[in-house]
């Protein structure tokens, strides 16, 4: 590989070995803010709390972006469902972050076109839809990488020949992003530790410490070890997302601010549903299903429901995946898809505000999230999406500041708006197209097609951003991890030792579900592979033969919950395919 690569600066570590070092100190190490919960919205508070000079520290029961932060749709978009409620300013909040983090991480950030069909002028007319298109562009101040275009008649037909043609006025073709949630989760993580928060995973909050009524710290159990840990802070977040209320009563009080509700999407491979731009269709509760497009797969979600399950395993149903299918096979009629199409699932909580919610305001749950300190100090966040986690961090954040000047502590302004995540530098969109600006520039992009191919070559840099150097570093030094972990998804094993040093990857689920997401999209869930990965990592992680086994077992389970609606699936599900669009 050239020779910049193999010159590439090594980031400093971001391991179990730093996690475990810090774990060691906490009991003596007194901080000025606390985050509990490392999704993106306890990622984004501890970036913007340490790069204002606070000394943080960050918690979580599991790996970083282990709830919801990796079950989203995984878009950044400005959510046009707002637009039919005449909700402007939450849609012109939400395009400007789409268009800011567009430029401080590029490469989470991708340009997706989306479609919007309409069938027998349901949800709406043509025209209608198309105004509300450019007023969502105005609203951006036409921040988009593209105009909105109409398609009527044979034009939509043509652009969209799978579509079902029955009833099919054509639609609007415009343009949101995507993102990889989990990526987005991690990058701000490691940008808060670049800050000097300290970033523990698998620390879980068993208990608040309370002096004289107020939470000054919370008692933190090794999720490892099962050691605890006395963590001081002078305030206390509580980002924990659909365990807030759980979290809140910790306190033995209790609260109920949250009405989760649970969902799904299902992985298919894109060869059986070939898509030239994100479909969204309609459901009969304004709500759609998204079917888009992802590299050699396509994701399609979501449902929409009440949970009263197990927070920490959501998996979809039989009858979820059902009705997944059957939208998606009333859209596409000639596809056909049935159950042995879908090749990975996952589930998530929305952690939206009740309504019925103790101090909960109706604005609240209209602006989506919602921020409380309560009598004894403790500040909870709760909802929002995201899309707009970095102004809700910065909320957030501005409050613990307001807390920590009666103290007589400075502390300056939101710093986050213009410095860039880690991968953000050395890259940017010209056109379809990611390319590099920095070291080795368009002959670095063309050597990394050369070498790797171009499916991976585009996943290398829309996951690593301008750090692909550092993947790709690895592999000019030992060129077995140059291969394809999966032979038709564009992994590399180089991945998997970056994740361990450098991306706090601690055990195989962190690495097959969220660093990569070979768990929801290879065709075994990745079965084949799981062995030799653990192999590697625990070569790198220092586990002994039972530690290896142990992963193994632990992210079997994993699998087998994914899968378990597979059990359940009965061929009347099969035979209630083909139902017609609910526009
Ligand atoms: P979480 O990511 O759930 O993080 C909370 C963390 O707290 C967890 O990691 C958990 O392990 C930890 N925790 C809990 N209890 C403890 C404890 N006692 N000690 C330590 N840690 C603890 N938004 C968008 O912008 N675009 C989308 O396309 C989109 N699609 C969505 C689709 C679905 C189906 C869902 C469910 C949500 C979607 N969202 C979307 C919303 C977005 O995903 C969420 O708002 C966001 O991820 C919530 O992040 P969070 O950090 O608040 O919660």
């Amino acid at each position: 590989m050239a020779q910049h690569a193999l010159t590439a600066p090594t980031p400093s570590s971001f391991s179990r070995t730093t996690r475990d070092a810090r774990l060691g100190q906490l009991d003596d190490t007194s901080f000025d803010l606390l985050v509990i919960g490392a999704g993106i919205t306890g990622a984004g508070i501890a970036r913007d709390a340490a790069m204002r000079g606070l000394r943080v520290a960050m918690v979580d029961k599991g790996d970083l972006a282990s709830g919801t932060s990796s079950a989203s749709s995984k878009l950044v978009h400005g959510g046009l469902r707002y637009l039919e409620h005449r909700q402007f300013g939450l849609v012109f909040e939400s395009v400007s972050e789409r268009a800011r983090l567009g430029e401080l991480a590029p490469h989470l950030v991708r340009p997706l076109p989306f479609f919007f069909p309409v069938y027998r002028k349901r949800p709406r007319p043509v025209w209608q839809i198309a105004l509300g298109l450019s007023i969502y562009e105005a609203l951006a101040l036409y921040r988009v990488p593209k105009r909105h275009q109409t398609l009527r008649g044979a034009r939509a037909r043509e652009a969209f020949p799978t579509m079902n043609p029955d009833g099919f006025d054509g639609g609007v073709v415009f343009w949101d992003c995507a993102t990889d949630d989990a990526r987005l989760t991690l990058a701000t993580a490691r940008a808060a530790h670049d800050a000097g928060a300290w970033v523990l995973p698998y620390t879980e909050v068993v208990e608040f410490v309370v002096h004289r009524a107020r939470v000054g710290g919370a008692v933190v159990r090794d999720r490892f070890t099962g050691a605890s840990h006395t963590l001081s802070a002078r305030v206390v977040v509580n980002a924990t997302g659909p365990w807030t209320d759980r979290t809140l009563g910790l306190r033995r009080q209790r609260s109920r601010l949250l009405r989760p509700t649970k969902g799904v999407h299902i992985v298919l491979p894109a060869d059986r549903l070939p898509l030239g731009a994100t479909i969204t269709i309609p459901r009969e509760d304004e709500h759609f299903v998204f079917a888009i497009p992802s590299g050699e797969r396509v994701l399609v979600g979501t449902t929409d429901t009440d949970y009263d399950g197990d927070y920490d395993s959501v998996q979809a149903t039989a009858e979820e995946v059902r009705s997944l299918l059957a939208a998606l096979n009333g859209a596409f009629p000639g596809a056909h898809l049935g159950p042995d199409d879908v090749v990975g699932s996952w589930g998530g909580l929305r952690p939206l505000i009740s309504p019925h919610g103790d101090h909960v305001d109706p604005m609240a749950v209209s602006r989506e999230h919602h921020l409380v300190e309560d009598e004894d100090g403790l500040i909870t966040i709760a909802g929002g999406k995201l899309t707009t986690y970095r102004l809700m961090s910065a909320e957030v954040v501005d409050r613990v500041a307001r807390r920590l000047r009666e103290d007589g502590m400075h502390v300056g302004r939101c710093p986050t708006a213009a410095v860039r995540l880690p991968g953000g530098d050395g890259i940017r969109w010209e056109g379809d197209a990611l390319v590099t600006t920095g070291p080795g520039g368009r002959d670095a992009d063309a050597e990394l097609v050369e070498r790797y191919g171009p499916d991976t070559a585009r996943h290398l840099r829309q996951a690593h951003g301008g750090r692909w150097l550092d993947v790709v570093g690895r592999a000019a030094r030992e060129p077995a991890l140059g291969e394809r972990i999966v032979p038709d998804l564009p992994y590399l094993w180089a991945e998997i030792d970056h994740a361990v040093h450098e991306e706090l990857a601690v055990t195989l689920e962190d690495v097959l579900r969220r660093r990569t997401q070979i768990q929801i999209r290879a065709r075994d869930q990745g079965a084949s592979v799981a062995e030799a990965v653990a192999e590697r990592m625990g070569g790198l992680l220092g586990w002994s033969d039972a530690d290896r086994q142990a992963q193994l077992d632990h992210w079997a389970g994993c699998v087998a919950a994914q899968e378990s609606w597979r059990e359940d699936w009965s061929d009347a599900d099969e035979d209630d395919g083909q139902q017609e669009p609910d526009g």
